[in-house]
């Protein structure tokens, strides 16, 4: 293990069994954000999947860590009512509207009741369009064959984004996943336009990757889960001209009233994206808070339409004093 990353875990688990536990983080809120829970542990462990996807194993050591040093307690709560306890509250969220929510993760949630918010990117509950970073990411890694993935490797080719070599010569599946990553995360420059027709390259999926809306119902059902929005196309809202942002918007707002009984008045930008125009926006929807993705941890100081979180990977989610020390990062002053 690196000497860091050691230190690091040293540290957090000192900040939380001290005498004085918790000091820094008394009287603040910790928001967690999540995507994905897969059905196993160890094809979460991968480069191109560790940062949004996490294993129940990895979940369910998470949510015991959290029980034992946090007041787990919905978003609403965290951001709303007085902090009465002297333990540091935390609230889960979880981006995008993946079907592995209600599959695997919500009977841990259950099991452990941790209550959950669910950010629904509203075009993709209840439809088999899948998000092209998903579509993109394992039909690259052969998940649906070689032929699929000759097939994706010669169309990038031609739209001028070849893959790079280390993707399809490494010796190793670690680096070929890592050369994946990074591959997506360059891709991310691509227009949205662009990125839907790079989808619909990909292989069609036997089953859907989002929620329904029944299951978003069940869930909301269970009393231990809320919803709201996260863009309707997932469209990276300060890329679009105000006509696109306010139909994104509107299109999110009212598929999230027409498909949830209570809806959060919190909204959730696509891959954290923000900026003044896009908050006003917003804030004119009535969203007075909005969810970012700058690391820190919430004391009510902060623009409640740029909350901060702090993400969770598998790595973290195994290794929870991470998450602790990143916490305490966020908390210094
Ligand atoms: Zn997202």
């Amino acid at each position: 293990m690196a000497i860091k990353q050691l230190v690091k875990r040293s540290a957090g688990w000192l900040y939380l069994n001290t005498p004085r536990p918790a000091a820094p983080l008394r009287g603040a809120g910790v928001i967690l954000m999540l995507h994905r829970v897969l059905a196993d542990d160890t094809s979460a462990l991968l480069a191109h999947r560790t940062e949004l996807c996490i294993g129940p194993q990895a979940f369910e050591h998470l949510l015991r860590w959290l029980k034992r040093h946090f007041d787990c307690v919905p978003l609403m709560d965290l951001l709303t009512a007085p902090v009465r306890a002297a333990r540091p509250r935390v609230a889960l969220t979880f981006d995008d509207g993946w079907r592995d929510n209600a599959i695997n993760a919500f009977p841990l949630l259950q099991h452990h009741q941790v209550p959950a918010s669910i950010f629904l990117s509203t075009d993709f509950i209840g439809s088999r369009q899948c998000f092209w970073w998903e579509s993109v990411g394992e039909t690259l890694w052969g998940s649906f064959g070689a032929q699929a993935r000759q097939n994706l490797i010669e169309h990038l080719y031609g739209i001028g984004r070849p893959v790079p070599v280390a993707l399809l010569d490494s010796a190793t599946e670690p680096q070929r996943s890592q050369a994946l990553a990074q591959y997506l995360q360059s891709l991310k420059a691509m227009s949205a336009q662009g990125l839907s027709q790079l989808a619909d390259a990909c292989p069609a999926q036997g089953t859907p990757q989002a929620l329904d809306w029944q299951q978003v119902r069940q869930l909301e059902d269970s009393g231990l889960v809320r919803f709201g929005p996260h863009g309707a196309s997932h469209a990276i809202l300060t890329g679009l001209d105000d006509e696109q942002l306010e139909h994104e918007l509107r299109r999110s707002h009212e598929a999230l009233l027409r498909g949830c009984r209570q809806p959060l008045p919190v909204y959730c930008y696509p891959n954290g994206n923000h900026d003044t125009r896009v908050r006003e926006r917003v804030a004119a929807h009535r969203y007075p808070y909005a969810l970012g993705t700058r690391p820190g941890v919430w004391r009510g100081a902060h623009d409640p339409l740029a909350l901060p979180r702090i993400g969770v990977s598998q790595h973290t989610a195994h290794h929870p004093s991470l998450l602790a020390w990143r916490m305490y990062q966020g908390a210094r002053p």
